[in-house]
């Protein structure tokens, strides 16, 4: 795929005009970590954010530029904003909830469906502003999210998470879920969260019409994302990728995420899943896909081959026992490889610090010690991340004329006594850490370790009450979920 729109050019110079009062200037950082192109480490550098955007970068011999505001990340390292490339927020109004935590995957899907066909544009918009602090707490700066749920008689969801990242200044890649094959057509969800192929397409497109931006530093862009290739028709993942190429946005779904995918896929369409995705016109670096936990090493050179991205979700992996993605053999194969917290039900929490920390430790305990260190993580969570959204260059990295997305993250305290020689390794290797600032598009999100949005305590009270609501549906329906727990397509474990 193109980058959607040139930007400026690739900077040699470290500064886009020289003298010009910066909007943000971060100083004194015991490291700035670029991973930018030449993946530039500076000691004691600082970084400077005009319009949105990083006007100039440099070290302790270099003068910064005048700023109309200064931030402090003394004993701090400085790493781009951490870009998060799966997750389904709406799930954190069910989050860790305890009817469907002890019975198999198709238990809890099958018992949280019912509960999902209550969401409406308020619960949407209270759960994607707690969700989106949340991930800006542990460094986030951007996310996606998978929304595939849409009831009926819901309204008009996709806008209502999106008037959540606006009001909070996150920068946000929504993509336009769909599934089009209930309980009647052998699917797991009820008729009334699903829809049909023309609703869907004409929805996803008023969508992008209304609200995908192509330029360079775009706060918003649309992908379309059929919840997997076996919740919807072959049809409807044809048309939806033709869709996309026309209208000129991503493609993002779940793929090959369980050994039981392998067989529906086999049994339904005569072909393994990756060979699907490929038949239904996927295969490409328009798309990026969600776990890819079971790509044979054939699979993994042909998606390398396609510069199709994945999502690597290391906690959802653990927690839902399936298997690990192969992580190092897709990196080596050139599969961008991003990260991702996944939803609240596979994962329950939300920091990328934390996926970034899981998937080295993950990396090393599959290959050895050797083979996943913290600067790999790093990379995975940032420039990795860019790429499965299709923004190298823009995200994901600190350079000049990329995003003004940063994170200052503390360094200092108990945790961290003693860890005076790396402090990318320190970074992953102690903790917990959260971000002290998190800034997108040279705003602070989060402050001094807190949202710096003070509505947030009145929307976790107003989600408490969402949430108990859409969570006693499980009492008014009376289900048990002992007697739901039924033979259910394979990988459809969302
Ligand atoms: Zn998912």
């Amino acid at each position: 795929m193109t980058t959607p729109s040139p930007g400026p050019a690739p900077a040699t110079a470290r500064r886009i005009a020289a003298p010009v009062t910066a909007d943000l200037l971060v100083v004194g950082a015991e490291l700035v970590a670029t991973v930018d192109a030449d993946r530039r480490e500076i000691r004691g550098g600082w970084v400077a954010v005009t319009d949105g955007l990083v006007s100039a970068i440099g070290g302790p011999g270099e003068l910064p530029p005048p700023a109309s505001r200064v931030l402090r990340a003394d004993g701090a390292l400085v790493t781009p904003g951490l870009v998060n490339t799966h997750h389904h927020i709406y799930q954190n109004l069910t989050r860790a909830f305890a009817p469907a935590l002890g019975g198999t995957l198709f238990t809890w899907l099958s018992t949280l469906y019912p509960l999902w066909s209550r969401l409406d544009e308020e619960a949407v918009h209270v759960s994607a502003y707690v969700g989106l602090t949340e991930l800006a707490l542990g460094g986030c700066t951007t996310s996606t999210d998978h929304l595939y749920v849409h009831p009926r008689g819901g309204g008009d969801l996709i806008s209502a998470e999106i008037a959540a990242a606006r009001e909070l200044g996150m920068r946000f890649h929504p993509t336009r879920g769909s599934m089009s094959r209930s309980v009647k057509d052998g699917g797991l969800p009820p008729d009334s969260v699903v829809q049909d192929d023309d609703e869907i397409l004409a929805e996803s497109q008023r969508l992008v019409e209304r609200h995908h931006d192509p330029s360079w530093g775009a706060m918003v862009r649309l992908a379309l994302a059929p919840c997997s290739p076996f919740s919807v028709s072959p049809e409807l993942m044809r048309a939806t990728a033709e869709l996309a190429e026309r209208l000129d946005v991503r493609l993002h779904t779940h793929l090959a995420e369980d050994p039981e995918e392998d067989e529906y896929c086999l049994a339904t369409f005569g072909r393994r899943p990756i060979d699907q995705f490929a038949e239904v016109g996927w295969a490409g670096d328009r798309a990026w896909v969600a776990h890819c936990i079971c790509p044979n090493p054939q699979e993994v050179a042909r998606l390398g081959a396609w510069g199709t991205g994945v999502a690597h979700c290391p906690s959802s992996n653990m927690i839902l026992g399936g298997g690990l993605a192969p992580v190092a053999e897709m990196r080596a194969a050139g599969v961008p490889v991003g990260l991702g917290c996944d939803g609240s039900s596979s994962a329950d929490s939300a920091s990328l610090w934390l996926e970034s920390r899981t998937a080295m430790l993950l990396g090393r305990l599959r290959h050895g010690a050797a083979s996943m260190s913290a600067r790999d993580a790093l990379e995975m969570a940032t420039r990795g991340g860019a790429g499965c959204l299709g923004r190298v260059g823009e995200i994901g990295e600190l350079s000049v004329g990329s995003a003004g997305d940063l994170v200052v993250w503390p360094l200092d305290g108990v945790a961290f006594a003693g860890a005076l020689s790396d402090p990318i390794d320190a970074w992953l290797r102690c903790g917990p850490v959260a971000a002290r600032h998190t800034v997108v598009a040279g705003r602070l999100v989060v402050e001094d370790g807190r949202s710096a949005h003070p509505d947030l305590p009145a929307m976790l009270d107003r989600h408490r009450v969402l949430a108990g609501g859409i969570q006693r549906a499980f009492d008014d329906a009376g289900v048990d979920p002992s007697t739901t727990a039924t033979a259910s397509p394979a990988g459809t474990r969302r």
